[in-house]
């Protein structure tokens, strides 16, 4: 893991998806964090366009940054959501700069929105990873088990009462109609 100097208010650690950048000190919002740096790769020069990794930053239709140098602290910064910081993009300097758009707590991971066009290669295919979406798909889970068990009490209630008209069918009976009705629900909740 590479060192980074004390008086940065961040350091490398371990996130989620594998490492990530974490705040040390608290950052105010509307602060430089990190410059996202590189050799720059211009569009034009074909031994430049052939350049393939996953740290290419893109200034616009010519320039491009390679943030994959060792040095560029940066790239270990994950994508969210909903982030606390975002890319300061300015095509005529050739820089990069993350800023804070939230106040940031020590111990915060720091994110950027990485966009559309990145989310939709990459992130989208596999499900992304970051807290906001991590929530929503739990809360969606747990919307599921709630209709889960409301339709299988529902269930029960109706083969209860059919078992008191019929009493000596009810064992065979509360079976069926359990059965049905799970296979209905768990068919909804996968779509
Ligand atoms: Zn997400």
């Amino acid at each position: 893991m590479p060192a980074t100097s004390s008086h940065k208010p961040y350091r490398v650690g371990r996130s989620k998806t594998g490492l990530g950048l974490f705040a040390t000190k608290p950052i105010k919002k509307g602060t430089r964090i990190i410059r996202y740096f590189g050799p720059i790769l211009d569009s034009r020069i074909p031994e430049h366009d052939e350049i393939e990794n996953k740290y290419l930053f893109e200034l616009n239709g010519r320039w491009t940054i390679d943030g994959s140098v060792r040095k560029n602290l940066a790239r270990y910064i994950n994508h969210s959501c909903r982030p606390n910081a975002e890319s300061d993009v300015r095509p005529r300097e050739r820089k990069v700069f993350i800023r804070a758009i939230r106040n940031i707590e020590p111990g915060d991971e720091i994110n950027y929105d990485y966009g559309t066009d990145y989310f939709k290669a990459y992130l989208k295919p596999i499900g992304c990873k970051c807290a906001s979406c991590e929530k929503k798909r739990k809360k969606l889970r747990a919307e599921a088990r709630a209709e889960r068990a409301k339709v299988k009490e529902r269930a029960e209630r109706k083969a209860e009462k059919a078992g008191a008209k019929t009493p000596k069918n009810k064992a065979a009976k509360t079976k069926k109609l359990n059965g049905h009705a799970l296979g209905k629900t768990n068919g909804r909740a996968r779509a």
